[in-house]
């Protein structure tokens, strides 16, 4: 299974790192492509929108014009998931922010509202199907508002992971602590299904990219 990870800034080679652990440790037979073009999303089944700075990685995808084809993507079935500055990118939309949103993921968010770089943390939190996982938040987005999603977990009452059938997001980062469970989570999401099985799509995806 391909799973993209859009690769302009941020987190892009420890998501590598970690889908590169998952297959060699637990035989997951996954191959991390980092996306800079939009003509790669077509060979993928996941994409991985990292952390990083939400407002450099809206200006790359929007000049490389990658942020309605992901959204289209997502629509024939693409799975995607988004981490800090990645789920600010898939959240509810503010057009009064600089940085808007692809409104896959029904939360609304606030962006750097854990506080400043300064008040980055790690702490152990409870993952409803995972168990307990070293959460690191930094400079993260607060959900502030949860619409038709699932709460997978919490820190201190507020929603810290969310998902939906194809989209899952997270305010903190996965993919520093080595630890696979995450993206082992997001693969078992993705299942079989990729988002050439969906029938009712008007494009082949070639025509669309
Ligand atoms: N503060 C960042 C933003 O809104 C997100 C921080 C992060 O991804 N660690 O872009």
């Amino acid at each position: 299974m391909n799973i993209g990870i859009i690769g302009y800034q941020g987190d892009v080679s420890e998501h590598v790192e970690i889908f590169h652990k998952l297959s060699r440790e637990y035989k997951r037979d996954i191959d991390p492509i980092i996306i800079k073009d939009k003509r790669y999303l077509k060979s993928i089944s996941g994409l991985i929108i990292p952390g990083g700075e939400s407002t450099t990685i809206y200006k790359f995808l929007k000049e490389y014009d990658l942020f309605e084809p992901i959204r289209t993507m997502v629509s024939w079935g693409l799975h995607v998931m988004g981490t800090c500055a990645g789920l600010v990118l898939i959240s509810k939309d503010d057009p009064g922010s600089r940085v808007r949103g692809m409104n896959l993921l029904d939360v609304k968010i606030r962006r750097n509202a854990y506080g400043r770089q300064m008040d980055s943390f790690s702490e152990f939190i409870d993952l409803e199907g995972i168990g307990r996982f070293n959460a690191v938040f930094i400079r993260a987005p607060v959900i502030e508002e949860v619409g038709d999603v699932v709460v997978l977990a919490k820190h201190k009452g507020i929603p810290v992971m969310v998902r939906s059938e194809r989209v899952l997001g997270l305010s903190f980062h996965p993919e520093l602590t080595g630890d696979t469970r995450v993206h082992e989570y997001f693969v078992e999401m993705i299942g079989g299904e990729g988002y050439t099985s969906i029938p009712e799509r008007k494009y082949t995806i070639e025509e669309f990219i």
